[in-house]
């Protein structure tokens, strides 16, 4: 059986390319050096590819920074202020994806966004009046060429036109329809280039697919592929399609004149039965993304084989393929030399998932699977008793009963009685929780991390930088304190670290957006609180005070979606276990006489469903009970807050203040404001603080601007349910501007106070 790849992770195995790419933007190394080490990861990835006997190994699936962003850039997507610094062809490039400050001029990077359920962000296209779409750059080739001169024939992979047209953004009135001619014309061009070029096979990746689609959305597709694939020649057109199951086109699809499609089996809870209900022509060949892409886990081999036959049952040329690019898994298992051999037989990263994909094909072929070497191997792992499995969390998640759910007495009682509590003023001004990791604190934690030091001594200093930390928040007059977030630097690892079920690892790091990478750790077993996780920090920085210090916590819900979650059990299960080991934690500060906690939800919009129809049944309806699993044990005097990191919650308003808890803060100062209209209509409960000022950037505002914001809000949210601070964690910040830029905000509410009371 034939397999193939969609694409496959294109850092470099121990991050190169960040490496690379980030000495280039300082100027260390030159541009030849920087193109050099990109073509030896492209090198590498195709000749692992090769070891490993994959049939369709893609090309073009490297990229400087993004893909779409590649595309962007080969359909002549530039905007005028780009392309007006006359800088080269890559650097141009760059200056879209990071913005430019320069002797040539000053713009603004592209927006960037989430892509679809992943961590990955994508740079967002800009078109608008000026844009004249039009194939102009020859990476799709050049790099097929390469691989080519290197003995293979690749499939190149490009983001479809669909896909690109529905995430770009549209300025001066444009819209995509105002593209689709040029479009079309442009992906015909490619079609026919590499049909010059001997190119047997090329990819179109149409993630959009997946989406809740309306029938202008479809009549797009149909429309845009009518065009394209008129012009195709003698070339083979794969349709990719990932993160999930194309329902409410599959039927359209099937009648383009498409010579493969790619469904995702994965992610696709829809896929299997469309292939039944609809069959697969016979003609086409059907790319089955069976082989997960998302996750760090070895295939069951007898179910992938099982779900082949069934598959073949509807469809009679079938590839074994990966459900999406391998970018969203780590390497290589290679470099983990940590990780215990009982754990590490469970993995499989991107080059050992190569090996399922060679061991499966040959296997399907077999009469007699069940006894050969691979599989038998394989269902050992899957046979035998599990590490870390605790009967006792399972049961306690079992037998979690209603009222773990829902806290007493009911929000407005409570925020009348927490009024009386803290006696604070209107506007009360806070932060949202870290202060600037100085490199003195980020020595202090190497310095343990490395053995130099020991815990004592760690925390000795960790100690200090809190007093130091209090002794500044009273100076400047804030109401409610925190501690600083000193003893972590990483809102997920540190709760891991004290979490039983948890594992790490050394290399396993994942693109997150260009030359950032992230490392999530696995969620192996059962999750169970070791110890108090910040008991004693807080307890500390209270004792320093009279003024409130709130605990500071990471939620259930973003500690689930920033790590690598289990397979074998639900993630509402795993949401669950997390919730109680925060509710244990949430318990111990009560008791530590921490009277406000705050639960840091960052994540929790990143992971809700791509169809609207999927968002209460997969995730809302156990996501917010987690939280509030968290917290309905505490006292009607203890308040309890949450923060995100974005304001885009206008559609599920009402989950958001369902988490029930008491104050929210968000990022506020660089959207719309939008929310604030949506809270108002909404009769959203719980108190908010909407951030007032940009934390991104080092810019000090002043008060009047402070003043101004606050003004705003006060139109349209109740003078006795707003709060004041910044967007987000200063811990990227300097002390200098953090110092200033806090003043001021005090200074403002204080201003706004006054002209409240007269
Ligand atoms: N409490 C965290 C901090 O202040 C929140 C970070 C975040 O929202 N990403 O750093
Ligand atoms: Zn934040």
């Amino acid at each position: 059986m034939y397999n193939a790849v969609i694409g496959f992770p294109r850092v470099g195995k121990l991050r190169e390319l960040k490496f690379a790419s980030e000495k280039y933007f300082r100027g260390e190394v030159s541009k030849t050096e920087l193109k050099k080490t990109a073509l030896e990861i492209r090198t590498e990835n195709w000749k692992r590819q090769k070891e490993y006997g994959i049939h369709y190994i893609s090309s073009n699936d490297f990229s400087y920074y993004d893909g779409m962003l590649d595309t962007a850039v080969l359909l002549n997507a530039v905007p005028e202020c780009y392309k007006k610094l006359h800088l080269d062809e890559l650097d141009t490039y760059f200056a879209m994806a990071r913005g430019y400050q320069g002797e040539a001029g000053d713009v603004p990077a592209l927006a960037m966004k989430k892509w679809f359920n992943t961590n990955y962000h994508y740079m967002v296209p800009e078109l608008d009046a000026s844009t004249k779409i039009a194939l102009s750059g020859t990476k799709p080739f050049d790099e097929f060429l390469e691989a080519k001169e290197q003995g293979l024939l690749t499939k190149p992979v490009i983001i479809g036109p669909f896909t690109f047209l529905k995430l770009a953004r549209y300025q001066a009135r444009t819209k995509a329809a105002d593209f689709t001619k040029d479009i079309c014309a442009a992906y015909g061009t490619i079609l026919t280039k590499f049909q010059e070029l001997g190119a047997e096979w090329v990819q179109f990746d149409e993630p959009a697919l997946v989406t809740d689609m309306t029938k202008d959305d479809i009549n797009l597709a149909e429309n845009l592929y009518n065009g394209i694939l008129q012009q195709k020649g003698s070339v083979k057109v794969l349709l990719q399609t990932y993160f999930g199951d194309i329902r409410d086109c599959y039927e359209t699809v099937l009648k383009l004149d498409f010579d493969g499609i790619g469904l995702d089996f994965i992610e696709g809870r829809k896929t299997m039965e469309l292939v039944k209900q609809y069959g697969f022509p016979k003609e086409k060949v059907l790319f089955a993304g069976i082989i997960n892409g998302k996750n760090i886990w070895k295939s069951n081999y007898k179910k992938v084989i099982e779900q082949i036959k069934e598959i073949k049952e509807y469809a009679e040329n079938v590839v074994l393929s990966t459900s999406c690019s391998l970018l969203h898994v780590p390497y290589t298992l290679a470099y983990e030399e940590k990780l215990n051999p009982k754990v590490k037989q469970y993995f499989a990263f991107a080059v050992e998932k190569l090996l399922e994909l060679q061991e499966l094909s040959v296997l399907t072929e077999c009469d007699d699977y069940n006894n050969e070497k691979e599989c038998v191997n394989n269902q050992q792992v899957f046979e035998q008793e599990r590490l870390y499995q605790d009967i006792e969390v399972k049961n306690q998640v079992a037998n979690l009963s209603e009222d773990m759910f829902v806290r007493t007495p009911e929000r407005k009682q409570r925020q009348e009685i927490q009024k009386k509590t803290f006696g604070l003023p209107s506007l009360p001004t806070t932060t949202i929780g870290s202060f600037p990791q100085t490199q003195e604190v980020k020595r202090n934690r190497t310095n343990y991390k490395r053995g130099n030091i020991d815990k004592a001594a760690y925390d000795k200093q960790v100690f200090a930088f809190i007093k130091e930390c209090i002794e500044k928040q009273e100076e400047i007059g804030i109401d409610v304190l925190v501690h600083g977030e000193y003893e972590r630097n990483d809102m997920v690892e540190f709760f891991g670290e004290n979490l039983a079920g948890y594992v790490f690892t050394e290399k396993a790091w994942v693109q997150s957006y260009g030359t950032r990478c992230v490392k999530p750790p696995i969620i192996f077993g059962d999750i169970k609180r070791i110890r108090p996780i910040t008991v004693e920090y807080s307890a500390y920085a209270q004792s320093l005070t009279d003024k409130p210090v709130k605990g500071m916590l990471t939620g259930p819900v973003t500690i689930l979606n920033w790590s690598f979650p289990r397979e074998d059990i639900s993630l509402k299960e795993m949401a669950y276990q997390i919730g109680i080991a925060i509710r244990e934690e949430v318990l111990d500060l009560e008791k530590a006489g921490i009277s406000i906690i705050q639960i840091d939800e960052a994540a929790l919009k990143e992971k809700l469903p791509i169809r609207k129809s999927d968002w209460y049944c997969e995730y809302l309806e156990w996501a917010i009970p987690a939280f509030r699993l968290c917290h309905s044990g505490v006292k009607p005097e203890t308040q309890i807050h949450t923060h995100m990191c974005y304001s885009e919650f206008n559609d599920i308003i009402h989950d958001i203040d369902n988490m029930d808890a008491d104050v929210i803060s968000f990022e506020a100062s660089r959207s719309k404001l939008t929310i604030l209209d949506a809270i108002q209509e909404s009769g959203f409960e719980t108190e908010v603080g909407p951030g007032v000022y940009d934390i991104h950037s080092p810019r000090v505002p002043s008060v009047d601007e402070i003043v101004e914001a606050l003004q705003k809000m006060l139109t349209k949210i109740d003078k006795n349910k707003l709060w004041v601070n910044p967007d987000c964690g200063l811990k990227t910040r300097g002390i200098p501007e953090t110092d200033a830029s806090l003043k001021n905000m005090v200074e403002a509410a204080r201003r706004v106070r006054s002209q409240l009371s007269c």
